[in-house]
């Protein structure tokens, strides 16, 4: 009996190090980390190949800080997506760009996985590089998942006329499974909505045990963690996406977090649990 148990529990730790394995035989383009209690995240770059951003999008980096961080040909980023699976459950934060050349179905692939197992669509915010994966042909892509976006993020694009047709279209083609919520409502698979606001109207992170997705907190990890206060470009509220960004890293260093971003530098991870 005893023997028995062991081999069981063998066997298991050889299934969970098996998923540590397979880190090692990912695609370039996909990364796993392994989670408390058996939940995995992996992130899955949308883009063909990296791609640098370019400095011209921070105008509050001087060009001492641009040389003296070596940043001059651009600041190592990505564009990507994650998907959290606990059991059975499946869970996609952000849906890419969705260009003919997206990369997300095929990532979701590799995981053995169907758009149609999606059980829950997060998204940070409605940016084109976020929803567009969300639709192909006027049609939903995640056709069994609830997606949840923040009530304030909803209602902000309602209101920016002549820039929200992508937004519009998702409102329409996901009627009936769009939830908002307000943060600090409890979500599906025990994940907490986060409060980040300043790059959208109402920019959500997601938070669940040691995992915080951030959104687009960052833009240019390697300029914005040397200075808090420089914004991108795309940031609708500079400032405010300056105090959250100091606020969400300095919450994930303190609660030691994994946080996935999806603009962070290839795997688009920065880990603070240890
Ligand atoms: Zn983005």
């Amino acid at each position: 009996m005893k023997t028995k148990l062991i081999s069981a529990i063998g066997t298991l730790c050889l299934l969970a190090s098996c998923n540590s394995a397979t880190q090692v035989e990912e695609p370039e383009g996909i990364h796993s980390e392994s989670l408390k209690g058996g939940a995995t995240v992996t992130w899955i770059r949308d883009t063909p190949a990296s791609r640098p951003s370019s400095t011209k999008l921070f105008p509050k980096a001087t060009p001492e800080l641009i040389e003296s961080l070596g940043l001059n040909d651009g600041v190592p980023s990505s564009m990507g997506a994650f998907v959290l699976r606990k059991g059975d459950d499946v869970a996609l934060f952000d849906a890419g760009m969705g260009s003919p050349d997206s990369k997300l179905i095929d990532g979701l692939t590799f995981l053995g996985l169907a758009p149609e197992d999606v059980d829950y669509v997060f998204l940070t915010h409605l940016h084109g590089d976020h929803i567009g994966g969300m639709m192909k042909d006027g049609a939903a892509v995640f056709c069994n998942a609830e997606v949840y976006l923040s009530q304030p993020e909803y209602d902000g694009w309602l209101e920016m006329e002549g820039r929200n047709a992508q937004a519009l279209s998702l409102y329409s083609i996901y009627a009936d499974q769009i939830k908002t919520f307000q943060f600090g409502d409890k979500l599906p698979m025990g994940i907490e909505a986060v409060d980040a606001p300043g790059h959208t109207p109402g920019h959500a992170a997601y938070k669940r045990n040691e995992l915080i997705v951030v959104g687009d907190i960052m833009h240019a990890v390697a300029l914005q963690m040397a200075d808090f206060s420089i914004s991108a470009t795309y940031d609708g509220d500079p400032e405010l996406s300056a105090k959250t960004r100091e606020e969400i890293v300095n919450m994930a260093k303190e609660q030691k977090l994994l946080m996935a971003g999806m603009h962070f530098p290839e795997p688009a991870f920065i880990d603070y649990r240890k």
